[in-house]
């Protein structure tokens, strides 16, 4: 029963023959932390830091965000927490910023680009960030990074504020990890190049898929396309993981995938090191790896790999039980 497996939620993700999956939290607030703390969150994967932006007339100053984030990494305690930088446009719009419309805003001034451009008020919020590392495990994450170029300008904005905060006698963790979403083709296909630059990759589904698929998340006349069960993005999961292990990074996974149910086996046999997921789905996940081998959620895997179409991957899928 649903009760039953909220009481077992606290129990870590092993499977039957030994291995451990870290289960971590999406959030976009303090309140989401309590929650995913309840539902067995052994950490934050994804803090979604556009809550701070939206539904307001002003950008969030630096100490705004700085209590945020301590407020957040107090209730997680010693356990990690991943902050990802802002990541507006597209459909997530914050009206102050003066955005132009754009015809196809997926494919436009957003996330990291925007960040780019707008050095000071990402290096506010990097501030706040370094800041709240001092006492506690947070770790940076860049959305949409698309080339190397933009990865290396944005480490260098980091290691500029880290400077200006030594110059102010402001503590932060000098060696805070700073990882990106793998959430664009191009980052896939050079996945090898950017995990030499990174200490951690976190693959975003929703936007990968959409973008591999050509297809608009938010249009319902084409949603059903961007599925992101479909071997070709599945492949490009794949591929990730491989390349980030290659380069003894770690990855992990924060899209809608990993909450859904019969998704479990395939991101436990692609290697994933850990998931963040919704909290409400993270007991079901957890219940699932301990019903799980790791060896049979690797025959799944390759199976659902050959499949020609995503509907065929998911009736693949619903014949195993094991939620
Ligand atoms: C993603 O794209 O998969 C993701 C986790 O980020 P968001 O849904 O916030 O774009
Ligand atoms: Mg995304």
């Amino acid at each position: 029963s649903q009760q039953k497996v909220r009481r077992n939620a606290h129990r870590s993700a092993i499977t039957t023959d030994g291995k451990r999956m870290m289960v971590l939290g999406n959030i976009g607030g303090v309140t989401d932390a309590q929650v995913a703390l309840s539902m067995g969150a052994e950490g934050v994967g994804l803090l979604r830091t556009e809550f701070l932006y939206l539904d307001r007339t002003t950008a969030p100053s630096e100490e705004e965000q700085f209590a945020v984030y301590e407020g957040i990494t107090q209730v997680l305690e010693s356990r990690p927490v991943v902050i990802r930088t802002l990541d507006v446009g597209g459909d997530k719009p914050a009206p102050y910023l003066n955005l132009p419309q754009e015809n196809n805003p997926f494919l436009g001034w957003r996330g990291i680009r925007f960040c780019l451009d707008r050095v000071e008020l990402f290096k506010i919020q990097l501030r706040a960030i370094l800041r709240a590392s001092a006492s506690r495990t947070v770790k940076i994450m860049f959305p949409m990074i698309s080339t190397i170029g933009e990865l290396q300008t944005a480490k260098a904005i980091v290691e500029e504020v880290k400077e200006e905060l030594r110059q102010g006698g402001i503590f932060f963790d000098e060696n805070i990890k700073v990882g990106i979403m793998v959430e664009v083709p191009s980052a896939v296909t050079i996945a090898e190049q950017l995990a030499a630059e990174v200490d951690f990759f976190s693959i975003g589904t929703n936007d990968l898929s959409q973008y591999i698929m050509a297809c608009d998340r938010t249009n319902p006349q084409v949603a059903r396309l961007a599925d992101a069960l479909h071997p070709a993005v599945l492949r490009m999961i794949l591929q990730t993981v491989e390349a980030g292990h290659k380069a003894g990074i770690s990855v992990s996974l924060c899209g809608e995938l990993g909450s859904d149910p019969i998704a479990t086996p395939i991101l436990l046999g692609f290697g994933l090191d850990d998931v963040s997921l919704n909290p409400q789905a993270i007991p079901r996940f957890k219940k699932s790896i301990t019903r799980l081998s790791l060896i049979e959620a690797e025959a799944i895997a390759s199976e659902a790999l050959k499949q020609d179409s995503a509907t065929k991957v998911r009736e693949m899928l619903m014949t195993f039980n094991y939620w």
